[in-house]
């Protein structure tokens, strides 16, 4: 299939796109200049938020009239890292094939930005209400990027009236999803010749207790709930996905750290489910080890928070989705968004973007043409709605 004509500008965009090898780990700032560069000549205001050392931005900037309300377009810049994958095409060079565009980030989501800085042109000259176009840093890596940028919105009094966050849902809109919280988990042990293990403290086998608890926590969540259907995962999840501890086999570990995470409902409360681990840490495994020695135990901290997504079927944002999608969706999905970061500052957010979340972090990531297609009509109408007069 050959896509239709006015799909070629969203293309060509979305080329230039993934030709930034924008790993989170990695600078953003070239793509970032890249997209200046691109909004000069449209009567931008353009705010830059930066990470401490200054190698990576969030990018804010307002087009059309100034003033309150307006719509935010948001999507971040980032994508996960292509290490270890087996890719059949170059993953920083987009490559079409068989009614689908391959490269990394195309369904995460460089396609939603891609569409919506290429349609930016034709709609600008006439609008009637502010658009804003939200770039962040550091999605993948925990959302730690947007907070900055939307700290700055409050401090420069911008106060838009909703906002869509383009994340992969094929364009079916997604009203909430879960919160999500990790930890970094450090055990302190004794170390000691592996033949005196009983005068030494292990700090592997002491993590993998606390682990192991983690995971009846796990289990009880999946068989007794609470539950909440609207989710494909209808459940909390708790689960654990590094761990690291020991250097050879007859030493005992002094050392051993992991990290967890928990992907929580909005109903459901974190900080009792940390108790549980914290409570039976203390009760059950570390007074074995402080009998042998006093310094040894269990550190627990925080490293990211997603809060819960959870915005009313009623509201404006939702009935306009609903009325430029021509559906009636109101989903729920499992996957953290800087949706919920935008809800809590109080612009209301919804989740609708092109693509697909299965073919995300994955080797040969595509998006189907189709998909962009709908995106670029989804936006289009969007504009066009922003053209009208108030
Ligand atoms: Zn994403």
């Amino acid at each position: 299939m050959n896509p239709s004509p006015d799909l070629a500008k969203p293309i060509e965009m979305l080329g230039r796109l993934v030709a930034f090898p924008t790993v989170s780990r990695d600078s953003n700032l070239e793509l970032i200049d890249f997209v200046r560069e691109w909004l000069r000549g449209l009567d931008a205001d353009v705010r830059l938020t930066f990470d401490d050392d200054r190698r990576k931005a969030n990018l804010f900037a307002t087009l059309g009239p100034r003033g309150d309300g307006g719509l935010v377009l948001s999507g971040h810049t980032d994508v996960v890292p292509v290490d270890g994958q087996d890719w059949d095409t170059e993953p920083f060079a987009l490559t079409q094939a068989g009614g689908r565009l391959y490269g990394r980030g195309t369904s995460d989501m460089k396609s939603f930005i891609a569409v919506a800085l290429a349609l930016l042109p034709t709609w600008v000259p006439r609008l009637n209400r502010p658009l804003h176009i939200a770039l962040s840093y550091d999605e993948e890596v925990g959302c730690l990027g947007v907070g900055r940028l939307i700290q700055d919105l409050a401090g420069a009094g911008l106060r838009p009236s909703g906002c869509i966050v383009g994340e992969p849902t094929l364009m079916s809109p997604v009203i909430a999803h879960k919160g999500k919280r990790s930890y970094r988990c450090t055990v302190r042990g004794l170390a000691g010749h592996s033949a005196y293990a009983p005068k030494a403290v292990n700090a592997v086998e002491a993590g993998a207790e606390a682990v192991a608890h983690l995971k009846r926590i796990a289990r009880r969540l999946r068989d007794s709930g609470p539950f909440d259907r609207g989710f494909d995962i209808a459940h909390t999840t708790v689960h654990t996905g590094v761990m690291r501890g020991g250097t050879a086999l007859n030493i005992v570990p002094h050392h051993c750290s992991f990290d967890f995470e928990m992907r929580y409902l909005p109903e459901d409360d974190p900080d009792a489910l940390l108790d549980e681990l914290r409570s039976y840490i203390r009760d059950h495994i570390e007074p074995e080890m402080r009998a042998i020695d006093e310094t040894a135990g269990f550190e627990i901290v925080q490293m990211s928070e997603i809060p819960v997504l959870d915005t009313r079927a009623e509201t404006q944002i939702v009935a306009l989705v609903h009325e430029l999608t021509g559906t009636r969706d109101v989903g729920k999905v499992s996957y953290g968004t800087e949706a919920s970061q935008f809800q809590r500052a109080g612009i209301p957010a919804v989740v609708c973007g092109p693509g697909s979340i299965l073919q995300a972090h994955k080797p040969n990531e595509f998006i189907a043409l189709e998909q962009v297609e709908a995106c670029e009509r989804f936006l289009g109408r969007l504009m066009e709605r922003l053209c009208e007069k108030p």
